[in-house]
């Protein structure tokens, strides 16, 4: 082992036990999913990450996301696509996400399809929630009161699976009562769409809290691979 792939599989294995304790304490029969967010990281480290058993990671960038995933293709890694999205990079996202997270708005729907249909294959959404404060800056996510609207026209999609909802607990505030929320945002999406259960919520500073408010899968970046180096 080399003393990045050391570090590594330390910093991982911490973060695993959080992941079981914080599942086990919150009385889950299932483990909770790791997605492991890679963006800035070099692909030695997305290999190294696959050597210690990481079957999922993440990304934020279109790009950076399209470059990786073609340079790993090689691993049977699946690629979440978890930042904002342009409509007209939609459908390119498609061609390597096999998990697009960050679904908030029906523009983008069609475009998933298109690439989703072009690469033959099926691609999993989850419908991000907003959980900051209507007009506050920066706020990406769906209205709560759009999820409806918006679930419906992934339905129509043949080649997009609906698998749930996502949401990051806002900037500078207490994440438990974020998530807290985020719970009852999804409850009452679960009783309409039955089968679309996965909750993607918490990262490194918040995996506990979102775990003991449903998530079913935490992403985490810097807690597994260090502080994030300057943008690539
Ligand atoms: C970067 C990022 C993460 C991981 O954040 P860490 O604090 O490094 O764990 C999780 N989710 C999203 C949407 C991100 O952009």
């Amino acid at each position: 082992m080399t003393e990045r792939s050391e570090e590594v599989a330390a910093r991982l294995g911490a973060v695993r036990r959080r992941i079981e304790v914080a599942g086990e304490e919150a009385g889950r029969d299932e483990p909770v999913g790791l997605v492991v967010v890679t963006k800035y990281f070099p692909v030695e480290d997305v290999r190294i990450l696959a050597d210690l058993g990481v079957t999922d990671v993440g990304e934020n960038r279109h790009q950076e996301a399209q470059e990786k995933a073609a340079e790993c293709a090689d691993l049977a890694l699946r690629w979440h696509f978890i930042g904002g999205l342009q409509s007209n990079k939609a459908a390119a996202v498609a061609g390597y996400a096999d998990v697009v997270e960050s679904v908030d708005r029906a523009k983008l729907v069609s475009g998933l399809q298109r690439g989703a249909e072009a690469r033959g294959a099926r691609v999993d959404v989850l419908l991000q929630v907003s959980l900051d404060p209507p007009g506050s800056e920066g706020r990406s996510g769906a209205d709560a009161d759009d999820l409806s609207a918006l679930a419906a026209r992934v339905g129509q999609c043949a080649g997009l699976r609906l698998e749930g909802l996502m949401a990051v607990a806002p900037l500078g505030a207490d994440p438990d009562a974020a998530f807290e929320r985020l719970a009852g945002i999804r409850a009452a999406f679960l009783a309409e769409h039955p089968r679309a259960t996965e909750l993607s919520a918490g990262m490194s500073s918040d995996l506990e809290a979102a775990i003991r408010h449903g998530a079913t899968r935490v992403r985490v970046g810097s807690a597994v691979l260090g502080p994030r180096p300057p943008a690539l």
